[in-house]
């Protein structure tokens, strides 16, 4: 039995694909063991903390990592090491500034998003003070140059679908201004999938969450430059204090980490799309309802089921359905981006088999209703 629900707590078929608001994802069996294995035993923390190190950076490719409870906690961390780099006494004074230490943090103005929370506050937690480069929609390099100045502690990009997706720099361009300006490049690269692409166009450090794609436990990594790298695990002594893994979270990491594979295999596709396929016909059954499989549209090789309702016949907005979806039980939460177009979209990644089948029942209890 599922314990959340055995709590009182609502089931959730999550055909949404990723979401914090969720849970993220479910780490496989042999993470979670590896985990009950770290925690029924001590360690020397530090001797674990360079030994993650060198596991994540031979995943990465990159010269060295330094654990994090999250992505979030990433940000934080990675910009208190600009900051404060090695200096003991602005370690311990960060989140405030000691006189003489550089703190401004320049991000391209489509850069500046909320993921949950805003991208600026977690550079503030780490002592930064967010400098905002041209427009939301359109940043020029000359906008990021002109940013530079003597209290410039570094160049911060973020790599998202939050993010706005044209007329901004890229990683390279970013890199090359940072680097001309003997500053460091940092990249959040939270939910991406590519571990190694990000240093390779230049970054100085690259942030990525523990529990989004990797499907780790909750838990996050910095990777990239030893000096950089160094800086970070340093931080601990300071602001990262309030923001520590425990032990378990980073045995978890790791082994999901070695079970990690940036790319899907043929079969892994073909899986997903048949289930998407088959969850089409289920829908096109009902009336009202005209469904297809889409390939994300990225372009990456996600393949989700997307159903355009026709409210006249279904005599509800598609947007009241994904509501009483929500309320049903269990609780079926789906991908809403094209919702006011009428689309429900279904990822299915996160499905499990057996809850596979009881969609298009939850649908029709709701269409009842
Ligand atoms: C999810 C996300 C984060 C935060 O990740 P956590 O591991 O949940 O802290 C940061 N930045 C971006 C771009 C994200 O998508």
């Amino acid at each position: 039995m599922n314990l959340y629900k055995s709590k009182g707590l609502t089931e959730i078929i999550n055909a949404s694909g990723r979401m914090t608001a969720l849970g993220v994802s479910t780490p496989r069996a042999a993470t979670l063991e590896a985990m009950a294995s770290a925690g029924q035993n001590f360690v020397i923390l530090h001797e674990l903390m360079d030994y993650a190190d060198q596991e994540i950076s031979k995943f990465t490719g990159a010269e060295a990592s330094c654990p994090t409870a999250c992505a979030s906690a990433g940000i934080a961390i990675s910009v208190a090491a600009t900051i404060a780099k090695e200096n003991l006494l602005q370690i311990e004074t960060l989140p405030q500034v000691l006189d003489g230490f550089k703190n401004e943090i320049i991000l391209q103005k489509g850069h500046a998003v909320n993921f949950g929370a805003p991208i600026e506050t977690m550079i503030r937690v780490g002592g930064g003070k967010p400098v905002l480069a041209g427009q939301a929609n359109k940043v020029h390099k000359e906008h990021v140059i002109a940013a530079i100045n003597e209290r410039t502690a570094a160049l911060f990009y973020v790599k998202s679908h939050h993010c706005v997706q044209k007329g901004m720099l890229s990683v390279e361009e970013m890199a090359e201004i940072a680097h001309n300006h003997q500053l460091p490049l940092i990249v959040d690269a939270a939910a991406e999938e590519s571990l190694s692409k990000y240093g390779e166009a230049g970054a100085d450090m690259v942030i990525y969450s523990g529990s989004k794609a990797i499907e780790g436990p909750t838990s996050g990594f910095i990777t990239g430059k030893k000096e950089w790298i160094q800086a970070c695990h340093l931080q601990y002594l300071g602001i990262g204090r309030a923001m520590k893994i425990g032990k378990e979270n980073i045995m978890g990491l790791l082994t999901a980490l070695a079970d990690y594979k940036e790319e899907r295999t043929a079969e892994e596709i073909e899986t997903m799309k048949a289930w998407a396929e088959r969850l089409a016909i289920e829908l096109n059954a009902l009336p009202g309802f005209t469904a297809s499989v889409v390939q994300d549209e990225a372009g990456r090789a996600i393949f989700r089921t997307a159903a355009k309702v026709d409210s006249a016949v279904v005599g509800m907005t598609a947007a009241d359905l994904v509501a009483r979806m929500k309320e049903a039980d269990p609780a079926v939460y789906i991908r809403e981006h094209y919702v006011n177009t009428g689309v429900l979209t279904f990822d299915l990644r996160s499905v499990q088999e057996t809850d596979l089948v009881k969609i298009t029942a939850v649908i029709i209890g709701c269409l009842e209703r």
